[in-house]
């Protein structure tokens, strides 16, 4: 079966090599995604103190990154509880349009772009950072919860961008429990991620 065009585009797009680029004067991308900082995971029904400590880290993260911000919300609907998450996870969160959906209120003056998900990872989100410019340096993630959705994500990105450098700052992400973002920092670790 013939590949669609776009596949084949976007598989040359990430296998960039960025020390041919620098030579040639290029100027990399770098973004910043910061993932579901939204009221509901630090002071709503899935908050928790470890999220809330990381609030202030986070704004000073956004504020100093030198390049494109993104940030993701976890986005849900009346049916949450019919869903494969909401079975396994029965505490309603996110639902969209409600103020546990927002970004929190200390981070949302830096809201310029924002990619919506349905579920933890999202596969709209390596089109997203495409469409805003490339070739791509640096994918760097920050946010909630390491061991669900920062994961998720940073797997996806690091499939989809091999030759970017991929970097999570563990002092900008808190998880389920302490134990469990350790855990998910070891594993991004194996994969080649960065844990900064
Ligand atoms: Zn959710």
């Amino acid at each position: 079966m013939k590949k669609p065009d776009k596949d084949i585009d976007l598989m040359v797009r990430a296998c960039y090599n960025m020390d041919e680029l620098y030579n040639r004067g290029e100027h990399p991308m770098k973004f910043l995604i910061v993932v579901d900082m939204q009221v509901d995971f630090i002071s709503g029904s899935l908050g928790s103190a470890h999220a809330a400590a990381i609030v202030p880290n986070v704004v000073e993260k956004v504020m100093s990154f030198e390049g494109k911000v993104i940030f993701t919300r976890d986005t849900h609907f009346d049916n949450y509880f019919d869903t494969q998450e909401g079975r396994k996870l029965p505490v309603l969160h996110c639902v969209k349009d409600t103020d546990g959906w927002q970004i929190c209120d200390e981070l949302k003056p830096f809201v310029d772009s924002v990619v919506d998900k349905v579920t933890f990872g999202s596969v709209d989100l390596p089109k997203y950072i495409l469409g805003c410019g490339e070739p791509i340096e640096e994918i760097a993630l920050c946010g909630l919860c390491t061991d669900i959705c920062v994961i998720s994500n940073a797997m996806i990105l690091k499939s989809t961008f091999p030759e970017a450098r991929i970097t999570v700052d563990a002092n900008c992400c808190a998880g389920v429990t302490m134990e469990s973002h350790q855990t998910a920092l070891d594993a991004m670790k194996a994969a080649q991620i960065e844990i900064i």
